[in-house]
């Protein structure tokens, strides 16, 4: 792995940056109140009968805050000012708190997320016509050690809770303009998903449960390295999410030499598992592929590639890699990045390169991090709050 690397230890580069406003690890408050989105129905409906509330006051709360944008207690104004009150002393409104918010000259939004106590994440809101789509992470950090990934440099800290997971769809929701709506929510931020797997159910539950957020499931893609057994779960949830399986190399030597979690499975079981997801859910399953310059983007691994995928029916997603300072592998041109994509549809598989976004808040695949501070972002001028 260290061939991929810089000389210079990314601890290095980082110890040389400003310190920050208040390092990774402090928690905000050592006390924290549970958030409320912590907080199952059946306890709140046992905290409302402990303080002479009735029933109903929970479906309330549930809507303000889930359908509604709004930042705090204070603001659910069809409840009583007591009530409201003894809400804030009881519960906290929220498990995060942005402490960096950057805009892309593409409106693609990047949010610094602290959680309760003090680790950090980083969640995305992007753009299209006609699309809002939300990046979302589920662990502090990522085990995967992926060479050319951001998320893997330190390892990872802890999963994600489910409101944790979920929350980051609602403070992104937050930063829309009224007539905004999220249409397509992507798990593929910091962390391996599947690798939290209860977690991640629950928020999913939540996004897209009727009581919920109401998100159609067919609007969800969860991108995982390739976890066979928990691929296997995953299509039998009951809910038809879009599965994204990252290949990135059509062998197991040169896979296992850039995802090295490749070693203990093989591209075998992978694919057996993907193609099982295909069977059962019915949905079409993408496969991921970082081009890297001179690693995995020669023309004989487009036609390994197609090989290994021919006769599935699945969608190739390309993607030239996306800078990371610590890192010393870098995209092909566009040409090469073009043969390669032409070269698979040629052999009949479907595939496109992913449009790059936010790229200039390093908010595109494979730059979120852990451990950037308030502090650290280069370009303050593009800050929003
Ligand atoms: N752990 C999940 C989610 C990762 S992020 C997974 O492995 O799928 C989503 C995608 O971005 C993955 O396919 C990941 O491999 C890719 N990615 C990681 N680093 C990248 C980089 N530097 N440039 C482009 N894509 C990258």
């Amino acid at each position: 792995m260290s061939a991929f690397r810089k000389s210079t230890p990314w601890s290095a580069a980082v110890s040389s940056e400003p310190l920050p406003i208040l390092p990774a690890g402090v928690p905000n408050h050592p006390e924290a109140l549970r958030a409320l989105l912590d907080t199952s129905e059946s306890e709140l409906l046992a905290w409302l009968d402990t303080i002479g509330e009735k029933k109903f006051r929970a479906g309330q709360i549930r809507r303000w805050m889930i359908e509604r944008r709004i930042q705090s207690f204070e603001q659910m104004t069809d409840l009583s000012t007591a009530l409201r009150r003894q809400l804030a002393e009881q519960f906290s409104f929220s498990t995060l708190q942005t402490v960096r918010h950057q805009i892309a000259s593409d409106r693609t939004e990047k949010l610094l997320l602290r959680l309760q106590d003090g680790e950090l994440v980083e969640c995305v809101l992007m753009r299209d016509p006609g699309r809002r789509t939300v990046c979302i992470s589920t662990q502090v950090g990522c085990a995967m050690g992926c060479v050319f990934c951001a998320s893997g440099l330190l390892g990872v800290k802890r999963d994600l809770t489910a409101a944790e997971i979920f929350e980051q769809v609602l403070v992104l929701h937050r930063l829309m303009e009224d007539d905004e709506k999220i249409t397509n929510v992507v798990v593929m931020g910091i962390g391996e998903p599947l690798a939290n797997y209860k977690n991640l159910m629950q928020a999913l539950d939540v996004l897209c449960g009727d009581k919920g957020f109401g998100l159609g499931a067919r609007r969800v893609t969860v991108s995982t390295v390739g976890l066979p057994k928990q691929i296997r779960l995953f299509a039998r949830c009951g809910r038809q999410f879009n599965l994204a399986v990252s290949l990135h190399a059509p062998n197991d030597e040169l896979r296992t030499q850039i995802v090295p979690v490749n070693k203990g499975t093989g591209l075998t079981e992978i694919l057996a598992a993907a193609d099982d997801y295909f069977e059962v859910t019915g949905r079409r399953v993408s496969y991921e592929y970082v081009l890297l310059a001179g690693v995995n983007d020669q023309p004989h691994h487009a036609e390994e590639l197609s090989g290994l995928l021919r006769g599935r029916n699945c969608h190739v997603n390309l993607i030239p890699m996306n800078g990371v300072t610590e890192l010393v592998m870098t995209a092909p041109g566009e040409p090469r990045t073009h043969q390669f994509c032409e070269l698979l549809k040629d052999r009949g598989i479907p595939a496109t390169v992913r449009k790059r976004k936010g790229a200039d808040i390093d908010a595109a695949c494979g730059q979120l991090r852990l451990n950037r501070t308030a502090t650290d972002a280069g370009g303050e001028s593009n800050q929003a709050d």
